[in-house]
């Protein structure tokens, strides 16, 4: 997969204006299977990710989450929880896929609870990186 870049407007944040982010682009979408991910997901980078399931007929993004080392090995953690469907993009780095979760988990709900994610995404371990969409670790 290359690495397609995208800017989005991702925020409209008091007192800041707009917040533009270049992102990557997320994949199609694959069935959530383990020879699936091996063929797909071939470079042990960070990454992020969204997994989904059909929703009363309708195809919903239930989870995201991303690895700082690996994202094909975070994806076979989620095999068997009753997903059907992937989507990833590689991170260069852990804090670009911490940033990239944190819009990610704020624009899919995951405040509101619309997501299964029980909570705000955690930062790398001993990094003091900040949410660019909320104030949870001011
Ligand atoms: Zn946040």
């Amino acid at each position: 997969m290359t690495a397609r870049i995208t800017i989005f407007k991702v925020a409209v944040a008091a007192g800041k204006g707009v917040i533009y982010m270049a992102v990557k682009k997320m994949s199609e979408q694959y069935r959530l299977t383990p020879t699936m991910i091996k063929n797909i997901v071939t470079q042990k980078k960070p990454g992020n990710y969204r997994l989904g399931k059909l929703v009363n007929g309708q195809s919903r993004i239930k989870y995201v989450g991303r690895s700082d080392t690996d994202v094909a090995f975070r994806l076979l953690t989620h095999i068997s929880e009753g997903y059907s469907w992937f989507k990833f993009c590689y991170a260069d780095s852990a804090e670009e896929a911490f940033e990239r979760e944190c819009h990610e988990y704020h624009a899919n709900g995951g405040p509101e609870g619309k997501l299964d994610n029980v909570r705000h995404p955690d930062r790398p371990k001993g990094s003091n990186y900040k949410c660019p969409r909320c104030k949870i670790f001011d």
